[in-house]
């Protein structure tokens, strides 16, 4: 088979690997597969090519249009996946390692594709929070907005997952509108370069909104700026070299850290043999185990259990893994493939024999075990491993050495309080997993251990169904962590778009603040409908466009008519006595419900119009009680207009009742679905 050669994108051009190339040898048998690396790659001209043409044509496009491209590239990988999950058995990765990295990338793009259609405006700019009231009058406010870095994001990736490492950041930092120079490991990044031709021959990016770095990143990290960012995932040795360097530091380049970790679970003290949770324990430590081989960010390093049930969990492991079968990462019976290396495989063989003054191995032995359809001398193929440290209070390497493959140490715990001491021993990590059906211990749990750790995952039988696994970092969730594990946060649905983005507090005029988003901010000028705003389509309305309606008196007669319809007779509508004595009440009052009804009654337009549904309300709040003989009116003003589908779009309206004092009685957020022109 011929030696791929694994070329670099920069400025327009595939660049190939030159002579000072590194060698990349497959997993599966060490002989040399690929060659990555160019000494010809001129870092200055990607940032200027990034930053001339990628940059300003993605932040001329709006959240949904960005966000309508992302899906289009998620679904044109997916196209093509069948080609990369070939390529990636030379990684050592089975059919369902791959699909994990190559199925989990694509998905995690869908999920921010829908959320930026769904939670971000068809706008440049991104509100972040409410208005903030900075005068007594309101003619001074406050707002927080987001908008798009100017410069380039550096992704440096991990070389366990060459697809989603690259997609998981590629998805916010391309719905951020910030182009993207992307630089996987060099051990795999044949399989990034795959998929990134799959992405720019798709023709959906415009230019310079991706560039590719297979090899080293040169001087490129020097020359970056305020503008810019460095998300980085791998081990911490090389994040501290990164995000120490003196021009990272000096100009205060954004450096987003996921680095290794020594991820934990804990068996619930209710967790006993015969429970449905014991036996959820075992699953998802094997799967952690083997999955990918351990070289998983997320993989439980650190088994924690019952005192008492040490022994049950060690056998239940023991039992669980002699049915695993190494092998062939093609072969469809493998159920865990190689390592991405030989050398990978000496440096866990290391980290075991580091470990092993603390521990005592229990289970697989790196010298006997079986490897199906490949040379197991050959290839970097490595038996699950069990350790199993008697003491880990006093224990020190156990919490801080981080095997990157398939071994994980089990320990034990006398109560609670001490597991979550242990938990904590790690100084930060990605995720901790509590397999319990006890909510208390839950509670516990995210008390004393929740700052440590990016993310806890609470399973038991109730959703253990359903449940995603404890190494899967999804797209909703944040994914990062604390200390060891680097202090970094992606992913977390719409906060991971933040990264790339800057917030800025603005002050100004209501006027200024409802152009600044397009949502109309009360207080702001309001332009008078010609005609009654129901009968406008979407297209046509204006924001801060509004009517108010004529005054319309409540009697005591449509108080007890409401309460005896609806059923809903309490005393302060239909007791003077009661009423009155009651702090917030003058005496009887009319239902905050009726008012709405009547609301409703005065400002919509009963024939058949663009408007087709109401479809919610929000933030509705009652200011000043109304009595028998008081008049209403309403003001209703075009808020924010959202496109939602092919045929209509949501229009959200300020509604304001208030009396005939001119004081306001009650506002909220009516939503209704408008057809287009
Ligand atoms: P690594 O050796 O630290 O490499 C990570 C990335 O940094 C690679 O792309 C590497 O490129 C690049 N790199 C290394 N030195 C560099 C330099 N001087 N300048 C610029 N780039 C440089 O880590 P790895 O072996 O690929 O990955 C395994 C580690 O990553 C484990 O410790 C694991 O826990 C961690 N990890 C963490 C997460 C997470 O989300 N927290 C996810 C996956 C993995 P080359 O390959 O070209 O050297």
């Amino acid at each position: 088979m011929s030696i791929i050669d694994v070329h670099s994108f920069a400025y327009g051009d595939w660049i190939a690997p030159s002579s000072s190339a590194r060698s990349v040898a497959s997993a599966i048998d060490g002989t040399e597969f690929a060659r990555a690396g160019s000494d010809q790659l001129q870092y200055q001209d990607m940032i200027d090519y990034a930053t001339s043409n990628g940059g300003p044509a993605l932040r001329a496009m709006t959240f949904h249009d960005r966000a309508r491209m992302i899906k289009a590239l998620a679904l044109r990988l997916r196209e093509h996946r069948d080609a990369l999950y070939e390529l990636s058995y030379n990684t050592g990765a089975t059919l369902s390692d791959s699909q994990i990295d190559i199925d989990g990338g694509i998905g995690t793009l869908l999920v921010f594709a829908s959320k930026g259609r769904r939670e971000m405006p068809d706008e440049t700019i991104y509100l972040d929070g409410d208005v903030e009231m900075l005068s007594r009058n309101g003619t001074f406010l406050g707002q927080h907005v987001c908008t798009s870095l100017q410069g380039v994001a550096v992704h440096i990736n991990a070389y366990n997952f060459p697809v989603w490492g690259m997609l998981e950041k590629l998805g916010p930092c391309l719905l951020a509108g910030v182009p993207a120079i992307i630089k996987p490991a060099t051990s795999t990044g044949y399989v990034a370069e795959a998929a990134f031709k799959i992405l720019l021959e798709s023709g959906l990016l415009p230019k310079g909104a991706i560039q590719l770095i297979s090899g080293g990143t040169g001087d490129l990290l020097d020359r970056l700026g305020s503008q810019d960012v460095v998300s980085f995932t791998g081990s911490a040795t090389t994040a501290l070299s990164l995000r120490s360097k003196p021009n990272i530091l000096e100009r205060a380049v954004r450096f987003v850290a996921e680095q290794d970790s020594l991820n934990a679970s804990v068996l619930g003290p209710d967790a006993t043999p015969g429970t449905p949770e014991f036996d959820l324990f075992i699953k998802e430590s094997v799967r952690e185990l083997t999955a990918k081989a351990g070289q998983k960010c997320t993989a439980i390093r650190r088994i924690m259990a019952p005192k008492a049930q040490v022994p049950a969990v060690i056998d239940a492991l023991s039992v669980a893994l002699n049915n695993i079968v190494i092998g062939h990462p093609a072969n469809k019976e493998t159920q865990m493939g190689a390592l991405v290396s030989n050398s990978q495989r000496l440096d866990i063989l290391d980290k075991v024999a580091t470990l092993s003054g603390e521990c005592e191995r229990v289970y697989g032995d790196p010298d006997n075990f079986t490897v199906n359809g490949a040379n197991a001398e050959k290839g970097a193929f490595l038996p699950p491993i069990i350790l199993h440290c008697e003491q880990p209070d006093t224990a020190q390497l156990v919490h801080t050495t981080e095997a990157f493959g398939p071994v994980s140490t089990v320990m034990p715990y006398d109560d609670i309080e001490q597991a979550i001491a242990l938990l904590n021993r790690a100084d930060g990590s990605l995720v901790a997993s509590v397999i319990t059906h006890d909510v208390d211990v839950a509670r516990q749990v995210v008390l004393g251990s929740g700052s440590f750790h990016g993310r806890l995952y609470f399973n038991d039988r109730v959703s253990m169904k359903e449940s995603t696994g404890h190494g899967s970092p999804l797209p909703h969730m944040v994914h990062g962590g604390p200390g060891r594990a680097g202090g970094g946060e992606e992913l977390g649905g719409v906060r991971g778009v933040m990264h790339y983005m800057q917030r800025t507090a603005i002050q100004g005029s209501p006027d200024v603040l409802t152009r600044l988003g397009n949502q109309w901010v009360p207080g702001s000028t309001t332009i008078n409908s010609d005609i009654h705003p129901f009968k406008k389509n979407y297209n046509a309305l204006q924001i801060g466009e509004s009517i108010q309606t004529d005054f319309r008196t409540i009697t005591l007669e449509d108080i007890e008519h409401f309460a005896r319809f609806t059923g809903d007779e309490f005393y302060a509508h239909m007791d003077e006595e009661a009423a009155a004595a009651n702090p917030f009440f003058p005496g009887r009052v009319a239902h905050g419900y009726l008012l709405l009804s009547f609301a409703a009654g005065m400002f919509v337009e009963p024939a058949p119009g663009p408007v087709l549904a109401n479809t919610g309300l929000n933030d509705l709040t009652f200011q000043k009680p109304v009595v028998p003989g008081d008049k209403i009116r309403v003001q209703l003003v075009v808020r924010r207009k959202t496109p939602r589908t092919d045929d209509y779009g949501e229009v959200r309206w300020h509604v304001s009742l208030s009396n005939q004092d001119d004081e306001l009685v009650a506002t909220y957020e009516l939503l209704t679905m408008n057809q287009y022109g």
